[in-house]
């Protein structure tokens, strides 16, 4: 890989970084052809880290035609599926060896705690591995036919996909969709999020060092609305894989419906964590605790809508704003440290709106809803863990996603009502539930309207595990052995093979 100019490099704390990063377009660090550059930032301090080059239009369109030529006439789709497999080992294998460097940047580029950054990294990495074995058992098969005709399903890779990638998991978003797309042969070009772009490039890297030929895996950092667009509608652009907002998700579907791309939608949530009477109280408050705080509520299934049966609710909350209130915010890179900063100025605005929203409509600030100043990161974005009771269904701060620290809860009484208010939302990502009663755990599972429920459980997913939403939510599911399928195609091949020739016209 060449290395240009301007990718000089500077050591801090013994681990390499960069003062600028570029694009990787054909397995080479390249800079915009029009120079543009944009920064990006340390958001747990307020300062910029690094410059990246910005993507044009035109620089795009060659990162298009490398994915496309890699895929149409290059080797990777044709490599036995072992070889494929051992690259996607090797991948992990030196995601391994970068695990330090991996996360130190991730953290100084998205303000988490070290310890977020630890448990997604190594998830990144364990996801290469689970599609270097998921995809050689993964195969097409031999379907019944009448009796002189054979037909199988041959799978094959859908072609260039354009993967579009948010900002809370930067690594692990895109770890998700380039391990599944390139096991299954495809080329990618991968955008990032603006706010947090580096981890994705050092990755691209990475897999070019562990033996993905040139063209297979582009990463172009730059705008949404100008690249992203771009690569949405492009002709030679087979699928589009994006995970981000809801309004976007929309916009993105109805674009790429122009040339009928497939589309993967990972979308926006407002997930409900039910705890029942019978919960265990000691789980279910840490469990909650988690689902709502872990990276600090930048999480699309957050358990951001929290319901609480009424015969343990003043006990239940009592124990959860204690705890709400002993968690520490603070330096990223500090092992005590539970949450890491907000991602940028304008998303702590969007928190604080709707915090101060639910106090118009008349809901209490139960702890937290404010912005928090730390001593030595005075110019970050901080905001503290924040929990609003008395709330009724329509408030905004209820309905809508927040994506920050804040957690909303109601009373509830019965089973049935628990199930209906959970329902009542337009997404349909997560859902956890908190009982010891295993009957009601599976009836009330199997009636949430969700892509996911966790029972007792405060983790949303593993390697394996099908990650995806109802509703406006999303759909395909990632994470997952399905995820291959949506990376190809099912060819049905029909053959005759009667020992007399076929005449169906008669003629
Ligand atoms: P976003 O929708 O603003 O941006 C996501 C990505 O899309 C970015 O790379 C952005 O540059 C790009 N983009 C923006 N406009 C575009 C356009 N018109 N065409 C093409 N691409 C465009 O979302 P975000 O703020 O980066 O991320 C937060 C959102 O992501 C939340 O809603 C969260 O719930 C969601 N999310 C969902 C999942 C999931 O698996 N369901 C996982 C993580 C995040």
């Amino acid at each position: 890989m060449t290395q240009t100019a301007s990718a000089d490099l500077i050591t801090e704390t013994g681990v390499m970084k960069r003062s600028h990063y570029s694009m990787i377009i054909n397995g080479k660090r390249v800079d915009s052809r029009s120079g543009e550059v944009f920064d990006t930032y340390n958001p747990a301090k307020g300062e910029v880290l690094a410059t990246v080059a910005k993507a044009s239009e035109e620089d795009a369109e060659k990162a298009v035609q490398a994915a496309r030529e890699a895929f149409d006439h290059g080797k990777w789709r044709k490599y036995p599926v072992g070889k494929r497999s051992r690259v996607l080992n090797e991948i992990a294998a030196i995601m391994r060896k970068r695990f330090k460097e991996l996360v130190e940047v991730e953290v100084l580029n998205s303000g988490k705690s070290v310890g977020a950054a630890q448990v997604q990294i190594n998830q990144s990495i364990e996801d290469f591995e689970f599609y270097a074995g998921a995809i050689v058992g993964h195969r097409g098969h031999v379907n019944n036919m009448p009796n002189g005709f054979f037909n199988y399903t041959h799978k094959e890779p859908v072609g260039v996909c354009a993967q579009i990638i948010p900002w809370n998991y930067p690594l692990m978003m895109a770890a998700w969709k380039i391990a599944p797309a390139i096991a299954a042969g495809c080329s990618v070009v991968v955008k990032p999020a603006s706010l947090t772009p580096i981890t994705a490039l050092i990755l691209n890297e990475i897999c070019h060092e562990a033996g993905v030929p040139e063209g297979v895996v582009n990463t172009i950092p730059g705008s949404g609305s100008v690249i992203g667009d771009y690569l949405v509608t492009h002709k030679d652009v087979n699928k589009v894989a994006f995970t981000g907002s809801t309004p976007t998700g929309k916009d993105i579907m109805a674009k790429a419906s122009s040339t009928l791309k497939r589309t993967t939608l990972e979308l926006g949530g407002k997930s409900p964590n039910i705890v029942f009477a019978d919960a265990d109280m000691e789980a279910a408050v840490a469990g909650s605790l988690f689902g709502i705080y872990f990276n600090t509520g930048q999480s699309c299934e957050a358990r951001s809508r929290m319901f609480v049966h009424e015969d343990i609710y003043d006990e239940f909350m009592e124990q959860f704003i204690e705890k709400t209130e002993k968690l520490q915010l603070g330096d990223p890179f500090d092992k005590g440290t539970h949450l890491g900063s907000i991602i940028s100025r304008d998303q702590l605005e969007v928190i604080d709106g709707y915090v101060q929203s639910a106090k118009k409509e008349g809901a209490t600030i139960a702890t937290g809803g404010k912005e928090k100043k730390i001593e030595g990161f005075e110019n970050g974005h901080w905001y503290e863990p924040t929990v609003i009771t008395n709330v009724t269904p329509d408030m905004k701060a209820v309905r809508e996603e927040i994506f920050g620290p804040v957690v909303v809860v109601e009373k509830f009484s019965d089973e049935k009502d628990a199930i209906k208010r959970a329902n009542d939302t337009e997404y349909g990502l997560g859902s956890a539930i908190w009982t010891t009663n295993q009957a009601r755990a599976t009836r009330v599972a199997h009636q949430i309207e969700a892509g996911i429920v966790m029972v007792n459980c405060p983790f949303s997913a593993f390697p394996g595990t099908p990650f995806g939403g109802y509703k406006e939510s999303g759909y395909g599911r990632e994470l997952c052995v399905e995820t291959l399928d949506l990376y190809m195609e099912d060819k049905s091949v029909l053959s005759y093979y009667g020992a007399k020739p076929l005449n169906p016209f008669g003629v």
